[in-house]
């Protein structure tokens, strides 16, 4: 019997990226993988890190503090792409480089507040709920133009672009329509707030080969990876 290491896991997403990014005519250097390492432990993520994967993503503020009490490779990109409550901002801005999963007025106005306070500043994705029913997370798409305007105008948080989760399903094709909406958003609101909106974070595990299809420049993958 073979064992499948982390490395193997790590090659075949890869693999995955490079063929979809070449069916799809597209550079896969152009395309990151976010390595969702909520699952496993600070020693894992190390081991990925040393496999060349650079972006981690974790969904719950509390946990990941626990779990990096070491201190990281200065390179690592920690990516906050779970629900943020109001008044866990002040950690979250000092644990995280990349808040993914904005998508309220409130929150805006509070992680502006709180980079203000630290004095830094923070890139950030707003989270749109494209597939309606079922979805909590992500703001409707209809108020996205006014919050990326808010966003916009904040001065310490720099908007890159738009987040979304497809709901999970058998058939990955299933939820193209989600993915192609949210590309569709950001063209309308680059077009109508004049802005530059590069990042497109969606796909997972099932159904990053369809995201990219439909443009995302990073896929946030936890299971292919860890298991
Ligand atoms: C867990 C999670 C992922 C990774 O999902 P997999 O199916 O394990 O690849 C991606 N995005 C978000 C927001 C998640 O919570």
């Amino acid at each position: 019997m073979t064992t499948v290491t982390l490395q193997d896991r790590i090659s075949a997403v890869r693999l995955g990226l490079d063929e979809a990014a070449d069916r799809a005519g597209r550079d896969p250097a152009a395309i990151t993988i976010t390595a969702v390492s909520k699952t496993v432990d600070y020693p894992v993520m190390l081991e990925a890190y040393e496999l060349g994967l650079r972006h981690f993503g974790e969904n719950r503020i509390q946990d990941t503090r626990e779990k990096l009490r070491d201190p990281l490779p200065a390179d690592i990109i920690l990516h906050l792409i779970g629900q943020l409550q109001s008044n866990k901002v002040a950690h979250a801005v000092q644990l995280f480089h990349v808040i993914e999963s904005v998508d309220r007025p409130s929150l805006v106005a509070e992680l502006e507040k709180q980079t203000a306070r630290l004095e830094m500043t923070r890139p950030v994705l707003l989270q749109v709920n494209v597939a309606g029913e079922g979805q909590k997370a992500g703001c409707d798409p209809g108020v996205a133009s006014a919050i990326a305007q808010l966003i916009s105008r904040s001065e310490h948080l720099r908007l890159d672009g738009l987040m979304t989760m497809a709901p999970l399903v058998d058939d990955a094709e299933d939820v193209r329509f989600v993915f192609h909406g949210l590309r569709e958003l950001r063209d309308q609101l680059q077009q109508h707030l004049s802005i530059g909106l590069p990042v497109l974070s969606m796909g997972m595990t099932n159904d990053y080969q369809v995201a990219i299809a439909e443009g995302a420049t990073h896929i946030r993958v936890g299971r292919a990876i860890f298991g």
